[in-house]
């Protein structure tokens, strides 16, 4: 049984135009039992993305017809592939009241949701920490070094796991080691064990899932699967649900990094925010 809970499509600005329909006839040809497409959501109307193309997150004017295509392809596909309706939701230091309002208004409309960190709030500015090695670099320049970074990174996504963000906060925690996206080009001289290990503590407390993300594997700098082995096993003591994630952003990619995580892991299916 697999269920693939982080899919893109053709509504992110930065991915593939691969159809709805081209994910759905790969996910039944890998045999997956369900898939949650997890869109970014758009980002807060107030927060002003520092990447180039200013294309984090879906635009607003397709969030209505993205949510319509998905529930469309729902009955289509009934009884051969289970399709949840989902997005990636950002967190973002300082904008949490923005994004309290966006969950209250389409959280109802959302059969699952992640909520990860892509943007670091460093000296009043954003970085978007996963966009390239030398944004990354820029980064470890602004905060004086490299464990800075990776530090600022688990700091930020412990935040998200423990900040109110109303009742429709998503409950899969994504990708929590992705600062780690170019570690081998920047390695931090800190395993930050004590960190990593506080964080797993709060996602068991509040009952969230992890997004046991695929993506990593295949980056040139990271060749690791977010989180890597040693916190999948801490998070499999801790009985924290696992839901795996390919992030594929073409069809594809589906099952992405599947076969290097690890042995020990069994996958759940997201637990419903709605039936
Ligand atoms: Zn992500
Ligand atoms: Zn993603």
């Amino acid at each position: 049984m697999i269920h693939d809970g982080h899919i893109h499509t053709p509504f992110c600005p930065h991915g593939t135009k691969d159809s709805l329909h081209k994910y759905c006839e790969a996910a039944i040809k890998h045999k997956l039992t369900g898939i949650t497409f997890t869109e970014h959501a758009p980002l807060p109307y107030s927060f002003v993305d520092p990447t180039p193309e200013q294309d984090s997150g879906m635009r607003w004017d397709d969030l209505e017809i993205y949510l319509k295509e998905v529930n469309k392809l729902k009955k289509e596909y009934k009884g051969d592939l289970e399709i949840l309706v989902g997005l990636e939701v950002d967190y973002i230091e300082g904008f949490e009241k923005e994004t309290t309002i966006f969950l209250d208004e389409f959280g109802p409309e959302l059969d699952d949701s992640i909520l990860s960190v892509h943007f670091l709030k460093i000296n009043s500015e954003y970085v978007c920490i996963d966009y390239s090695p030398d944004v990354f670099e820029q980064a470890s320049d602004l905060l004086g070094s490299i464990d800075s970074v990776y530090k600022l990174y688990y700091q930020t996504v412990l935040k998200s796991v423990q900040k109110d963000l109303g009742r429709n906060k998503p409950h899969r925690i994504g990708h929590i080691t992705l600062a780690r996206k170019f570690h081998k080009k920047f390695p931090a001289s800190n395993p930050f064990t004590g960190e990593l290990s506080t964080l797993l503590v709060e996602v068991k407390k509040k009952g969230y899932e992890l997004d046991y993300n695929g993506a990593g594997t295949v980056k040139p700098l990271c060749k690791e699967p977010y989180p890597f082995n040693d916190v999948i096993q801490d998070a499999i003591n801790l009985n924290i649900p696992l839901v795996y994630g390919s992030d594929a952003h073409q069809a594809a990619s589906l099952l992405c990094g599947y076969s290097e995580l690890s042995p020990q892991a069994t996958f759940v299916k997201p637990a419903k925010l709605r039936n």
